[in-house]
């Protein structure tokens, strides 16, 4: 499962790597997932891709669109470029071999899209298409005035993790780029969405903006893997990586839970609750 900053810079680093590269052959469910999920029967990915050639990729929600001539790969997953000599790992969900023997791998760790078709018809994927409804937030469609409308009837007792990162509210925003963005905004995950003020409100959209836009500027962020099995530069704030050091703005120490099926991370000086 990717997050929006990472498939910005995944697709980016796939239209430089891999464009014009032709797919000899192309291998999918190698290893059954229960969670991964294709469009149709994954054993005819190869007669969809065989003789394809890649031709750009870019970032949609949390997923990468690969357009290799008429057909389309959107892929969630974690993506690994494998050059000539490099073996694939034992298990995978995904691989594309290339003519000049350099190869694509795309595993499924929790769940993962790995929808194939044609441009233009249906990925036969509902995640995905619902992935791809709404304005991405670092479009200019995503202003203050849409940010309004994801306000609801129900939203005053979700808690602020839930209302960013669940019911893909916010395409490509999950649990793990919501921690930096509710630091940014000095709002604790628990917080229920009715106690926040006009100007935390204010604050949270303004983080949604920022965090994001700077998480893609900086190549995504250093606890997830790029195309070449490479950290992102962006140097997370709330991640595993962080957990017990001090906040970097106040000096508390950084505190790990479970909550809502997901760790949340946090500073109590910052984000009292
Ligand atoms: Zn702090």
């Amino acid at each position: 499962m990717m997050e929006l900053p990472e498939a910005a810079a995944m697709a980016a680093q796939i239209t430089a790597t891999l464009s014009g590269k032709r797919i000899a052959h192309a291998v999918a469910n190698a290893s059954p997932h229960k969670f991964a999920w294709y469009s149709g029967d994954p054993a005819e990915y190869n007669d969809r891709l065989a003789g394809k050639t890649i031709r750009s990729a870019a970032p949609r929600a949390g997923l990468v669109e690969v357009h290799a001539d008429d057909m389309v790969l959107a892929l969630s997953t974690s993506l690994r470029y494998l050059d000539k000599d490099e073996k694939p790992p034992k298990k995978h969900q995904l691989l594309l071999s290339f003519e000049d023997a350099t190869a694509l791998v795309a595993t499924v760790q929790m769940w993962g899209c790995l929808a194939c078709f044609r441009e233009g018809e249906n990925a036969g994927v509902p995640d995905y298409l619902e992935a791809i409804k709404q304005p991405s937030p670092l479009s200019a469609a995503f202003d203050r005035a849409y940010f309004s409308t994801l306000f609801g009837p129900d939203t005053g007792t979700l808690s602020a993790k839930a209302f960013l990162a669940t019911e893909q509210r916010i395409p490509g925003l999950g649990n793990g780029v919501a921690q930096d963005i509710l630091w940014t905004s000095h709002i604790h995950p628990k917080r229920k969405m009715a106690t926040l003020s006009g100007a935390e409100i204010e604050s949270l959209f303004g983080a949604v903006k920022s965090v994001l836009a700077d998480m893609v500027a900086q190549g995504g962020r250093d606890t997830e893997r790029d195309l070449f099995g490479q950290p992102g530069g962006y140097i997370t704030v709330l991640s595993r990586n962080t957990v017990d050091k001090p906040c970097p703005v106040c000096g508390t120490a950084i505190r790990k839970e479970a909550y809502l099926g997901g760790s949340i991370y946090y500073c109590g000086g910052c984000q009292p609750l």
